[in-house]
C-alpha cells in the first residue's frame, strides 16, 4: 500500500489536541510523511454579523495572535518536526479541505467524539471534513469527561 506522504492535522487547540497528537505522530513517523497543522479561527462577523455596531477587526486581529501563538507552542510541544502552520480565519470544514488540496494533503486528520443523539444527528467537524474531502480522511477517536456520562 502506498504511503502518506503529506498529513495535515487539524487542531481545534482544546485540551483533547493532545490526544490527536499522539497518533498522528505515530502515523507520520510510520510513513515518514511531512506533517503540517491547521487552526480555523471562526471570523466573529459569522457569529455577530452586522449586529454589532463597532469595528471588531482588532478582537478579531488579536484572537487570530493568540491562536496562532498557540499553535506554534503545539508543534513545538510535537515530538515530530513540523512542515507548515496554517492559522486561517473561515469556515472550519471549507478552510481545512481548501488548504489540504493546495498542500496536496493526503490524509486529513480530525478528532472524532463518540457522540450520541441530537449531536450525532447534527453531525461535527469530522463528519463535515469527510464530506467532500480532497483525499483520505482519518478521524481520531478522542475521548473527553463526558463519555462516563450517560447518553
Ligand atoms: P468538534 O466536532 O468541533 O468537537 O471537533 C472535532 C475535531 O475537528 C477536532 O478534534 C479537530 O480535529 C477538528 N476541529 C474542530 N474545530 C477546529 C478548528 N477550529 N480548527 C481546526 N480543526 C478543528
Amino acid at each position: 500500500m502506498a504511503r502518506y506522504t503529506r498529513i495535515l492535522l487539524a487542531v481545534d487547540l482544546s485540551d483533547e489536541s493532545s490526544q490527536l497528537a499522539e497518533r498522528t505522530v505515530e502515523l507520520a513517523r510510520l510513513n515518514e510523511a511531512q506533517l503540517s497543522l491547521i487552526h480555523v479561527v471562526e471570523p466573529l462577523s459569522f457569529a455577530y454579523g452586522g449586529d454589532v455596531p463597532m469595528d471588531l477587526s482588532t478582537i478579531q486581529e488579536q484572537l487570530d495572535e493568540h491562536a496562532r501563538s498557540k499553535l506554534d507552542a503545539y508543534a513545538k510541544s510535537l515530538d515530530y518536526p513540523v512542515d507548515k502552520t496554517f492559522v486561517v480565519t473561515g469556515n472550519t470544514e471549507t478552510e481545512i479541505h481548501r488548504v489540504a488540496s493546495n498542500e496536496q494533503t493526503d490524509l486529513i486528520v480530525v478528532g472524532s467524539h463518540g457522540r450520541h443523539g441530537l449531536a450525532l444527528l447534527l453531525g461535527s467537524t469530522a463528519n463535515g471534513v469527510l464530506h467532500g474531502a480532497p483525499c483520505d480522511v482519518l478521524a481520531v477517536r478522542v475521548h473527553t469527561d463526558k463519555d462516563n456520562e450517560p447518553a
